[in-house]
């Protein structure tokens, strides 16, 4: 059998998921990517103070939504040592003395929650059900089936598809929690992608989606070295397989019809044949290459803006936190620093910079000790490292433009350190830089915000999802599987996974709707 002619677009880590499964399962890959190396938005940097280097993760940092069988399969688990961080978790409201600890122990958690916040809710319920949720989302990663509401009425049952999948945040939270702390706690989840209101429809699921990962069980932890190193390797394993890799190539024109694609490489045009092209591109890009007008028009519509700020910062000593425990690896777990301690003030906040005329709103810190972990993985680097992913930004200006945000995020992370002076480096990104460096559109880490209409079954580009859901449009050739793709955005590799199974189901002929798969509904 002649192997068929695939190129894919985009090495960033769905681009080099895809490549890696369709080159095992017999096909001819050609990885076509603009920028010089590979990763997109999952690459390095490097941090320079006087003649001491250092690399940090210039996007994504850290690990958590892949899936444990893409993380075996494409062999990167021979490859990579990664830790999670096991000590409990530290959260800091205004004006708290102490911070809330969120134990792994369920029991031990549940008491710490009613002590500190007074929550008198049903905790373990809320558990429970999401199990529940999660488990029906991992089945589908599995079987490479994206889900129906229907799907999910037959494997979940009418109430928690409505409570958990189609439901607002708000209605979410109000279920199962009382405090407003604890609802702020879950709410950081649901506007991670972007500015989404908590009683939007469907803003419920992004709890489940953001707690599917199977790789560490829901928990997110760091790579040996740097998350970059994830598309590195898996770079060198596509390769050796055989995938031809084609860098600083920026495809420019697409003909479906003849199966060619032209790209631009080295000052020279060149031409690619294929039987399939799969764009693991951000949306806008692949729409605007292989789509319709109409279908581009759409496609700009989309909500697309992002509301994340990276503030990395390097010190020259390891960071001493005033909060701790006695344990050694107190200075790893993650740390969450609010700026509001009630569930509309947060609201507020989330919604307040789309309309550009305020910079920046504080919402949230988040503190991920990437240093002190690699510590734990033996790797003693010249500097410590911090990254502090915050919110909420406007898309106006680029970091190098907002000293006074940088300052002010500094300023409330260095409340909790004791040896702020041995802070020797930062870089601060915005929404705009997320959009010049990575070409996010509207800066959004997930390349499209995670909201009522675009998430769940509505993810897709597709005019016949419910038989080819990966597809492009009513093209028989293109398919699509970048972060705008179901499930979502983040190091996973789930849509590049997900879309090269469909394609291949399609070339074994087999038939590609199951009884998971259905027309989707949407009142
Ligand atoms: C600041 C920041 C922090 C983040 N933090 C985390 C985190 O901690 N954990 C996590 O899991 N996720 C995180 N994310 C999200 C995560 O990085 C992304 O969702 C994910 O890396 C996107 O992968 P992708 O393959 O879908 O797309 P991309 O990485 O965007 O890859 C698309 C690729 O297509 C290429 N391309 C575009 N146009 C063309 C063209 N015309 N021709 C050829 N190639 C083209 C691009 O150069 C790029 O390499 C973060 C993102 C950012 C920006």
């Amino acid at each position: 059998m002649v192997k068929p002619n695939i190129v894919v677009v985009g090495a960033g880590i769905n681009g080099l998921v895809a490549a890696n499964y369709l080159q095992r399962s017999g096909c001819q890959v050609h990885l076509i990517e603009r920028a010089a190396k590979v990763g997109g938005a999952c690459i390095s940097a490097t941090a320079t103070v006087g003649d001491v280097s250092q690399l940090y993760p210039l996007g994504a940092t850290t690990l958590g939504l892949m899936q444990d069988f893409v993380y075996e399969e494409t062999g990167l688990a021979d490859c990579l040592e990664a830790y999670v961080p096991e000590h409990p978790k530290f959260i800091h409201f205004p004006g708290d003395t102490n911070p809330t600890l969120i134990f792994s122990d369920s029991a031990e958690l549940d008491a710490e929650l009613e002590r500190k916040w007074g929550e008198k809710g049903d905790v373990q319920a809320f558990r429970d059900d999401e199990a529940a949720v999660v488990k029906f989302l991992q089945d589908g990663y599995r079987r490479a089936m994206p889900p129906t509401v229907e799907a999910a009425n037959s494997v979940l049952g009418k109430t928690l598809t409505e409570l958990w999948i189609k439901g607002s945040a708000r209605g979410l939270m109000d279920h199962y929690f009382t405090s407003e702390r604890s609802k702020i706690y879950m709410a950081m989840t649901v506007t991670e992608s972007g500015p989404v209101s908590l009683d939007d429809p469907y803003s419920a699921f992004t709890l489940p989606l953001m707690d599917s990962g199977s790789i560490f069980g829901g928990h997110y932890g760091f790579v040996k070295g740097g998350i970059w190193r994830i598309t590195e390797e898996l770079a060198r394993i596509n390769s050796e397989l055989g995938v031809k890799i084609s860098l600083s190539s920026t495809l420019s024109e697409v003909n479906t019809e003849a199966g060619s694609v032209t790209y631009e490489s080295e000052y020279q045009t060149q031409e690619a044949p294929f039987d399939y092209l799969v764009m693991a591109t951000d949306p806008l890009t692949a729409c605007r290459l292989v789509g319709t007008k109409t279908e581009i028009a759409e496609t700009e519509k989309q909500r697309f803006r992002g509301s994340s700020g990276k503030l990395t910062l390097m010190f020259k000593n390891p960071v001493q936190w005033k909060h701790g425990s006695d344990a050694s690896d107190s200075d790893t777990p993650f740390r969450f620093m609010f700026s509001v301690s009630d569930i509309e003030e947060y609201e507020k906040a989330t919604l307040r910079v789309l309309d550009d005329d305020v910079a920046y709103e504080p919402g949230y810190l988040q503190i991920y000790c990437e240093g002190a972990s690699m510590r734990q993985l033996g790797l003693n680097e010249p500097f410590d490292r911090l990254t502090v992913f915050f919110k909420n930004l406007s898309l106006g200006d680029g970091g190098a433009d907002l000293e006074d945000v940088r300052e002010q995020v500094r300023e409330q992370l260095f409340q909790y350190i004791q040896n702020p002076a041995d802070c020797v480096w930062d870089r601060l990104l915005t929404p705009k830089d997320l959009k010049d460096i990575f070409l996010f559109p509207g800066g959004n880490i997930d390349h499209t915000v995670l909201t009522g209409g675009q998430t769940y079954f509505d993810r897709n580009y597709s005019n016949q999802p419910a038989t080819n859901f990966y597809r492009f449009g009513d093209l028989e050739n293109v398919y699509m599987c970048g972060s705008g793709t179901y499930p979502c955005g983040s190091v996973t590799g789930t849509p590049g996974y997900m879309c090269s199974k469909e394609l291949m189901r399609g070339l074994d002929g087999q038939e590609i709707g199951s009884s998971n798969l259905s027309t989707p509904t949407r009142e």
